[in-house]
């Protein structure tokens, strides 16, 4: 790899490309807007589920801590209907396929795993600039400035960012999803899958990229729209716990 790969947001979908790419040794710096990693609070719990968050976590070596974050039995299910009759229950035995885990001790073992000073914490992008050959200019709001071989945006909800060459994007800053518990998943494997492409193209970004994106706009579009339909399908249902169960048994599986 000559050019070094900039990251902007160190959210669960630019930490997870980080550490993929610190596990094979291509150098990275992710810059983040927030003045320090316990700035904000990191919200609540998160089903990592077997066949995105779980191989994202596979790629980045990190198995072993995700198991010690799992909640034990936060995978047990109940529907309880409005007059309290319980319509479905599944016990967790350990075997599910989505264990739970708070999202700040997620975050906390990608942070960990990270060579020190490659979050550069209080550097809000403000505007890029294009100089040619897939290289950009960034500057941040403190008008201080970094030129970057390979720029992924990874800056969530919000993100403006044009595809031209040099620059992708990943997470919600790709394809903001439905509320349907799959964006963190998602964001994690586009970071995971985009450092394998990097790695398996080291002189070849375009390449790299295109291989990424083959794969992850396809992907999101097909999880926010099935999943997004399902969810649409719940709140419409005239039997809202009959829609849930549905979900939760064959139909939704
Ligand atoms: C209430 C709620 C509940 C959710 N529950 C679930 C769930 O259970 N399961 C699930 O899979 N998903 C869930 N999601 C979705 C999930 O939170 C997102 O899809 C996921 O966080 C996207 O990750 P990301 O890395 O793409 O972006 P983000 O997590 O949004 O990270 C982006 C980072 O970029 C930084 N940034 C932004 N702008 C700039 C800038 N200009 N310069 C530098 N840095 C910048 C931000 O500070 C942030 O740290 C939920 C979302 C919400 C709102």
């Amino acid at each position: 790899m000559h050019t070094p790969v900039t990251i902007i947001g160190a959210g669960l979908g630019g930490l997870t490309l980080a550490r993929v790419l610190h596990v094979h040794g291509i150098p990275v710096t992710v810059y983040e807007a927030d003045p320090s990693p316990s700035a904000r609070t990191q919200g609540g719990m998160l089903d990592i589920h077997d066949y995105n968050g779980q191989l994202a976590l596979e790629a980045a070596g990190l198995m072993d801590g995700f198991h010690s974050i799992v909640l034990e039995g936060r995978q047990a299910m109940r529907v309880i209907d409005l007059d309290g009759s319980v319509q479905f229950e599944e016990a967790d035995d350990g075997t599910g396929g989505r264990p739970e885990v708070m999202r700040g001790a997620l975050r906390r073992i990608l942070l960990d795993s990270l060579a020190a000073g490659t979050v550069r914490w209080g550097h809000k992008v403000s505007s890029t600039r294009a100089l040619g050959e897939g290289r950009h200019e960034v500057t941040f709001a403190d008008g201080t400035t970094v030129v970057a071989g390979l720029l992924v945006g990874a800056d969530g909800a919000w993100s403006r960012w044009d595809r031209v060459p040099g620059v992708t994007l990943l997470g919600d800053a790709a394809h903001l999803a439905a509320p349907n518990g799959e964006g963190a998943n998602l964001a994690m494997l586009d970071g995971a899958e985009l450092g394998q492409a990097l790695a398996a193209h080291p002189d070849d970004i375009e390449a790299a990229i295109d291989e990424y994106e083959q794969a992850m706009f396809p992907r999101s579009t097909e999880v926010a729209t099935f999943e997004g339909a399902g969810v649409h399908r719940i709140d419409s249902d005239d039997n809202t716990a009959q829609g849930l169960i549905n979900m939760f048994t064959e139909e939704g599986r």
